[in-house]
């Protein structure tokens, strides 16, 4: 071939060379279109994606945070030892809602609810109601608007299912118990204050037969209904409780202790004495 021949047909040679060019070129195009899309992204996401980035962690659990400084109480003790009695005092003097999971089953008694009827057995032989009644029942109660200040659990949690189940909801806000006030007296002593306690069947006062008897024996001092006692507060059902109290929530004062959340009170004393001593602990926790 000549080198005229050569020029001649190199363009044509290059044309041809160069017609797929223009086909390599559009996968490119095409290619670019998505990727500025992407780099276009950046602009719109950036800012709300870099903050939770740029700002430490922490920043969400800010919010729970502030509530963490509400009161979160746990009564605990074995039944009949005047623990109900001093979370009723302190939570009228704090104006927190006071949850005792024994008055709630028995509203629910009385109103013959479904839960009051799967309750019932097992509370009148003296047996702890299953765990998951016990659970969706202190859920629901304690996600109720007068418990965002804090509340006063009483007589919940009972056993270590309840107990890691209550630290778990409160976990979620950022927040765990404040304090766990646990009363205990020797067992006669219990004995013989259940044995003697009369309930008002419709507010739920409590009066001793002997100790604080009302002005009427049988009439409540507070609403003028029956006061009686209470058919699991008869002898051999006390005695079950405390055997089931032992096997259950006894469990619960190492579980507490080790956490550094329980404060223990000798109840056997009076009344005042103890709610002296309740108020000061409580005190030392702000
Ligand atoms: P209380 O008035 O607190 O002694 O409760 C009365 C009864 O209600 C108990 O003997 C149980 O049958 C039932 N109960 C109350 N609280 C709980 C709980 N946390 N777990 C299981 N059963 C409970």
């Amino acid at each position: 071939m000549s080198p005229k021949a050569a020029t001649k047909s190199a363009p044509r040679k290059a044309a041809r060379r160069k017609l797929p060019a223009p086909k390599a070129v559009k996968p490119v195009a095409a290619r670019k279109a998505p990727r500025a899309t992407l780099r276009a992204e950046p602009v719109y996401v950036e800012p709300t994606a870099i903050r939770p980035m740029a700002t430490p962690q922490p920043q969400p659990i800010v919010e729970p945070a502030r509530p963490e400084r509400r009161l979160v109480l746990v009564f605990m003790g074995p039944p009949g030892v005047g623990k109900g009695t001093q979370a009723a005092k302190l939570a009228s003097d704090l104006m927190l809602p006071h949850i005792s999971t024994g008055d709630l089953f028995r509203d629910h008694l009385k109103r013959d609810t479904p839960l009051g009827q799967k309750a019932k057995g097992f509370m009148n032989s003296g047996q702890l109601v299953p765990d998951e009644l016990v659970i969706e029942l202190v859920m629901d109660r304690i996600a109720a608007d007068d418990c965002r200040g804090g509340y006063i659990l009483d007589g919940f949690p009972r056993t270590t299912p309840q107990a890691d189940r209550l630290a778990q909801a409160l976990a979620v806000r950022g927040e765990r118990v404040s304090a766990v006030f646990y009363f205990d007296a020797p067992r006669e002593v219990i004995v013989e204050r259940i044995s003697g306690r009369r309930t008002c069947r419709a507010c739920g006062a409590v009066s001793h037969a002997v100790y604080a008897p009302t002005r009427t024996q049988g009439v409540c001092d507070v609403c003028g209904g029956e006061s009686s006692q209470r058919p699991d507060d008869e002898p051999e059902k006390v005695r079950q409780r405390l055997t089931v109290y032992d096997s259950s929530t006894g469990p619960l004062v190492p579980y507490y202790q080790q956490r550094g959340l329980l404060r223990e009170f000798d109840a056997a004393g009076a009344v005042e004495d103890i709610y002296q001593g309740l108020k000061m602990a409580v005190q030392a926790l702000a």
